[in-house]
């Protein structure tokens, strides 16, 4: 492993901006500015798939939240449909909120509502929307909401040490500095 990261998440970021522009021609994906200089593709999606591996056991919602934290949101679409924007919804970002939505469910949150839950989880990764404004596009009492609002947001550790995602920075940290992963950054002249 020619790539070593400061920390879990900076390794997290960089496994996901690979992983985030998957679907696209290799021949495009050979031109992107994520790729480590004077590494080729091979390397770069080997040397992914090895953070992947090594985070394995975060299996889940624990690694969804890694995910849902660094990964792009969107990805550079280039389907030259008329009405593309030019980008389009990361299927990797996506798929972690979906991942969490029903973990969320199972961990037997009060929140029952789909929709509501969707909402909340991508409000917690970046969206920014008040309490009202939601509760008025979903047609819920505000109140409700909000109770609803902190207890996802105390099960996923938005503001602590407990929680799924502190927990899951914690795990990985330990994964990836079992395997080597962590460490200085390794100059390319050297
Ligand atoms: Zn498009």
């Amino acid at each position: 492993m020619r790539q070593f990261f400061a920390d879990a998440r900076a390794a997290v970021r960089w496994a996901c901006t690979v992983e985030g522009s998957a679907g696209r021609p290799l021949s495009a994906r050979m031109l992107d500015r994520s790729r480590p200089r004077g590494d080729d593709w091979t390397e770069t999606a080997t040397q992914a798939g090895i953070v992947w591996r090594t985070l394995k056991p975060l299996s889940g919602a624990p690694i969804s939240t890694l995910v849902a934290r660094m990964a792009p949101r969107t990805i550079p679409c280039r389907c030259r449909r008329a009405c593309c924007k030019g980008e389009r919804t990361s299927v990797l970002w996506h798929d972690a909120i979906e991942i969490l939505c029903a973990s969320a469910l199972s961990a037997g949150l009060a929140c029952r509502r789909y929709a509501e839950r969707q909402v909340l989880l991508v409000r917690i990764y970046g969206e920014h929307r008040t309490n009202r404004e939601i509760a008025a596009e979903l047609g819920l009492d505000e109140h409700t909401l909000g109770r609803h609002a902190k207890d996802l947001e105390l099960w996923i550790g938005l503001r602590g040490k407990e929680g799924v995602e502190p927990q899951a920075w914690r795990e990985a940290t330990d994964l990836l500095t079992g395997a080597g992963i962590l460490g200085e950054q390794e100059s390319a002249e050297s």
